[in-house]
């Protein structure tokens, strides 16, 4: 009886390809949050997510001017994105860029579902976060910190919004892609999440991916969103814990 030969299992081609930091491949990068951090923001909130380090400040609600940018029915959320000129390797101007303005209108459409902005006819919320030191993905990041600004200002949320990014770097999927992985690899997704209502309010793409990839990339994004929401409800609610603590001592 011949014997039917066995299959040699493929060997990957590229067995000893590792992350340039060393990170797994859904490996998120070391991420602290801070809530209340600023004493003259209405709410405030601060990340490091690897190199990342963003603040984030709320002032309002409060009126709109001028006035005719006002909705009878509902507040306007205004966001800004901005990079300091020392937050990248080259000087960055300091007026707003084009990328820095689409980034601010993404941004806001990611954070404005969360919002009962109906609460707050003719008023204004304004929302600034400040990227004091980039290395890639500090859109998601900026979108993460912020949402926890707004829960420390106190603005009625439906839920939180958190965000990642996932994509493809030398042919393997990864998640929370840092500036070099970012700029040398194939694709990078940034996605937010509501994540009680399992609900995406941004998904961007830039590069190409296969149909299977693009699953598997949005479920690492997702992947690292949960991992991410969990470290924002921790922040918050230690916020309560110490502010608890005060008032009982
Ligand atoms: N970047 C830079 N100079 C700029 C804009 C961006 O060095 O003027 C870097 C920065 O590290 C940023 C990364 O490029 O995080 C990726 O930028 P992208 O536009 O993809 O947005 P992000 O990934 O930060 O959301």
């Amino acid at each position: 009886m011949s014997k039917i030969p066995k299959k040699k299992a493929k060997k990957p081609k590229d067995k000893k390809w590792a992350r340039a930091d060393g990170r797994k491949l859904d490996e998120l990068r070391p991420t602290k949050l801070e809530v209340g951090v600023l004493a003259n923001a209405d709410g405030s909130a601060y990340i490091e997510q690897g190199k990342n380090k963003i603040l984030a400040g709320v002032y309002g609600p409060h009126e709109l001017h001028p006035k005719h940018r006002a909705r009878p029915d509902r507040a306007v959320l205004q966001f800004r994105y901005h990079m300091a000129p020392f937050s990248v390797d080259d000087r960055k101007h300091p007026a707003p860029s084009r990328r820095e303005i689409e980034l601010s209108k993404v941004a806001r459409w990611a954070l404005e579902p969360a919002l009962f902005l109906e609460y707050y006819p003719r008023a204004s919320i304004d929302l600034y976060t400040e990227v004091l030191q980039a290395d890639g993905g500090t859109r998601c990041a900026s979108i993460t910190v912020a949402a926890l600004a707004l829960a420390d200002a106190g603005i009625p949320m439906r839920d939180l919004v958190v965000a990642c990014a996932a994509g493809k770097v030398d042919g393997h999927l990864v998640l929370d892609l840092t500036d070099v992985e970012d700029k040398n690899g194939e694709a990078d997704m940034p996605v937010a999440l509501m994540p009680n209502f399992n609900a995406i309010t941004l998904l961007q793409m830039d590069g190409q991916l296969t149909s299977k990839e693009y699953e598997k990339t949005l479920s690492l994004a997702l992947d690292g969103c949960g991992q991410l929401y969990k470290i924002q409800k921790e922040t918050l609610m230690s916020k309560y814990v110490s502010a608890k603590e005060e008032v009982e001592e």
